[in-house]
Parts: C-alpha cells; structure tokens; sequence
C-alpha cells in the first residue's frame, strides 16, 4: 500500500536530535519529511518523493512531549476544590484526607478521560502514561484519541483511612489487592494487543506503602515477564516515608531495591523524600547515588506538589548524579509546558540557583528522558527512523514574540498559546488548539455534572461526615 508522505519545508527552526552528541539541536531552514510509519527525513532539503507540502515558514517543530506520570480518573474533576486543604498534621498534604473523598460516578469517566486527554495533547504531549483503575471506556477513548498512551492501571492491598486529622492507618484487604492486580495485568495485556499499535501497557503497583513486599515482587515478576515497565508512587509523601522507616527502616528507595525492583524498568513517582531531602530525619546522602547505580527512573510532577508547598530537591541535583529524570503532570492543570516551566522554577528555588537546571534539561527531561524511561528510542526525539509525534510552534503568536531563543519563549512565556498542530503516527491530532478526533467540549459539559455529584457526595465518603461546605470551602465567601 502507497504511503502518503508530507514534507514540512523550509521550517525556519527544527529542534532535531543529534546522533552525536544524542541531545536536541537547532536546525535553521530544513525540511522534514514523514508518514505515518515515522520521519523518513530530518534535515536540509528534501528531494524524495512527497504527496502533500506544508511550509515551514514562521514555524518551529518540536519532538512530541513524553508524559510519565498522570491520572484520568477523578483528578480532572478535582479542580477547585482541595488547593487550599491540607491535613495540618501530615505535613499539610492533601492526599489522605481529602483527595480520597472524591468520587466519580462510572459513566463520568469516559469524559473525564477525554478532558485529560485534550488538554495534554494541545499542551505537545504525545506519549502519555495514564494510572486509573480500568473501565470501559478507557482503551477506546485513548485510541480514538489519536495519543501514544500507556495504560498503567492501578492495584494495591491497603487503603488510606485518616483517623481525626492526625493519624494515617492502613485498613488491609489482600484479597481484593490480588484481584486488581490480576484484573490489571488483563487490561496490561489487552492494551499491548489492541490493534491501534498506539497504546501499551504498565505494570502499577498503587503506591509503595498500600502494596505487601509480596505483591510489590509479584508485580515486578508480571511486568519483567511481558518486558514492560513497572511503576509506583514511592518516597511521594513524608507521611509514606516516615511510615516506610517505621516498618523497614529503609527509605523508599532502598525499600526498593531490596526488594529488587529498583532497576531501568522502573518508574518512581515522584521520588522527592529520598534521604537527602531536608524535611526527612536521614543524615545520609545514599539514595541519589543508588538511583543513578540502578538506573532507576524518576517521574518528576513539580506543580501538583508546588500546590502543597512540596519540592523536590532539587532537579538539577537529581541530574547531576545521574538520575533519569522524566517529566509527567500527575494531575490538573494537564499541560505539559506549563509543567515544565515550574520544573524550572522549581528547581531553581530549590537549588537555590539560576545554574540548577537549564531550559534544554528540561526539554531533555520532557523528551529523551521519557522515552528511557520507556524503553525506547524511537520517540521524543525527531530523527530518520523515529515516530512522526511531534508538534508545530507559531513564532508568530504574540507571546512568541521578539524571537532570539523560541525554545526559552516557548517554555518561559508562550506555553500552549503558541502551538499550531500536534501529530502523532503522522496524524494530526491536535489543529488550532482543538482536539481533532475527541468531543472536547461534549466531555467539558459532562464534567461539570460529574464535579456536581463529587461535591454532594463528599461528606458521604469522610468518615468524619463534615459537610461539603467544611472539607471544600469556596476561596472567597459568599455575599
Ligand atoms: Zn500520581
């Protein structure tokens, strides 16, 4: 069958991958040809064959964003209500006592996962990996999508229960963690098959904490036997590492890799109390160092923890010692430019230093990295051979304007405004901003039900039974 190949020619900048240095590179007035198998060219002119030219004039491209770590799920219905919560008593995270209270009625998830969906890929991501609990309408709307998408659907033994907003507990039921985690590597297993050739699957262990160091090896085992990455929140909390060392002794880190799990198949969420982070009581510096060792991935989410007052410390660091650190958004906003504007910001706070980390390490983080974490070579990165994800920049857009640097425009000032189109496979999947193969804003309207329902069930789900009112107060009050 005849493959039909574009060619975008006389781009005025092309970020392409360089063999030799194997980083990203500016590349001035070239042509980039591809289909939907992948990039058949990247570099000056093109002379080949080509069904359809699209000029590059006043346009940059960038390699498709690799996106490590986010849920669909309740998250996006999420927005607006816990910013301002936090448990006093557990460092201030929200996670235990409030996060857990959201519900999301089953029929809400497909527009949920939608609205996750199209902001991400109007954001330039293009490989995503998504943790949910599996349902229905997940594969399909991932593959309608037009996304390179992992699932990674969560299981675990142990939930959270907050006893008077000072004590997190554990309430065990092993045999409902085996059976998620038998259901997940059904759903695992039925991704890597779907005929889409676009989605994958992870093996995902919920977090470090609420999984038995059994079912902890056992996940490990699954993922190694059908070669796909593993991950899992680990060393995300304080409240997780204090609880860590209660029943160890360990870090999270070396929890781990005592349990043989800390290797390059595995990608840790979001990895911030390692010893050497000044809120932990360890006066060691071993985990960076064992990390880099094992060849371990971090998946790095700066703005949802920013929101709790949480850093990691500090990017630059982790980088310095050799520590694959990839980029993902966790939760809302879902825009991958905005995310990587606050790692910069982040880590440079946290570094305490302009030198922390550069603008191209973050690119490096948001592409290369993602794809290591992965496994693979052939995306984040435009190069002959590679997948044809990548997405067009206006440099015209006001926001991109004067233009010495775009990429520094881009992340520092443009973000998302700036973007024209997204591909993926060659497709286009994202035009003028819009999503083209989702109902973006059928799935907004639906979403705004679904907040409705979380929000009068929320004192349903508190076992304290406070009112909606008292668990998510209104930032300003009502006149
Ligand atoms: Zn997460």
């Amino acid at each position: 069958m005849r493959k039909n190949i574009r060619v975008i020619r006389n781009t005025d900048t092309i970020v392409a991958f360089d063999q030799r240095t194997e980083g990203h590179v500016y590349l001035s007035d070239g042509d980039i040809a591809f289909d939907e198998d992948g990039f058949i060219h990247v570099g000056g002119r093109y002379d080949g064959h080509f069904d359809e030219e699209i000029s590059g004039k006043g346009k940059m491209v960038l390699p498709g964003l690799v996106n490590v770590h986010c849920h669909s799920g309740e998250e996006p219905i999420s927005k607006g209500l816990f910013e301002d919560a936090g448990t006093a008593a557990l460092w201030g995270n929200a996670l235990y006592e409030y996060s857990n209270l959201i519900e999301i009625s089953p029929d809400a998830l497909g527009a949920s996962l939608t609205v996750m969906l199209g902001d991400l890929l109007r954001s330039g991501v293009t490989t995503l990996i998504d943790i949910a609990a599996p349902h229905d309408a997940w594969l399909p709307t991932l593959a309608k999508s037009g996304a390179r998408a992992y699932v990674a659907p969560g299981f675990r033994e142990a939930s959270w229960h907050v006893e008077q907003s000072r004590r997190l507990d554990f309430i065990w039921d092993k045999g409902r963690g085996r059976e998620a985690f038998a259901r997940a590597l059904e759903v695992v297993d039925s991704a890597r098959e779907h005929p889409s050739g676009r989605l994958g699957g992870i093996v995902s262990p919920s977090q470090i904490e609420t999984c038995s160091a059994e079912l902890l090896q056992d996940a490990a085992e699954a993922a190694r036997a059908r070669r796909v990455p593993i991950t899992v929140h680990a060393a995300q909390t304080m409240a997780e590492h204090e609880e860590l060392l209660r029943r160890t002794g360990l870090t999270a880190v070396q929890y781990l890799d005592a349990l043989g799990l800390l290797a390059d198949d595995l990608i840790i969420g979001h990895c911030i109390f390692v010893d050497s982070h000044a809120w932990t009581r360890q006066r060691t510096e071993l985990d960076l160092a064992l990390l880099a060792e094992r060849r371990a991935s971090v998946a790095h989410c700066p703005v949802t923890f920013a929101r709790s007052g949480m850093v990691l410390q500090s990017l630059g660091r982790y980088r310095r010692s050799g520590v694959n650190v990839a980029l993902g958004t966790d939760s809302y906003p879902f825009n991958m430019l905005e995310e990587m504007r606050q790692a910069i910001i982040c880590a440079r706070i946290a570094g305490g230093s302009v030198f922390d980390v550069e603008t191209s390490g973050v690119l490096e983080a948001a592409t290369l990295a993602g794809a290591r974490a992965l496994g693979r070579q052939d995306i984040g990165r435009l190069a002959r051979g590679a997948k044809a994800d990548f997405f067009l920049v206006d440099l015209k857009h006001a926001a991109m304007q004067p233009v010495y640097d775009p990429l520094r425009n881009l992340l520092h000032c443009a973000a998302e405004r700036a973007i024209d189109a997204v591909y993926v496979d060659g497709a286009l999947v994202v035009e003028k901003g819009r999503p083209t193969n989702l109902d973006y804003q059928g799935a907004l309207r639906q979403l705004q039900e679904a907040q409705d329902f979380a929000v009068r069930r929320l004192g349903a789900n508190d076992p304290a039974r406070r009112s909606s009112a008292t668990l998510a107060p209104r930032s300003l009050p009502s006149m």
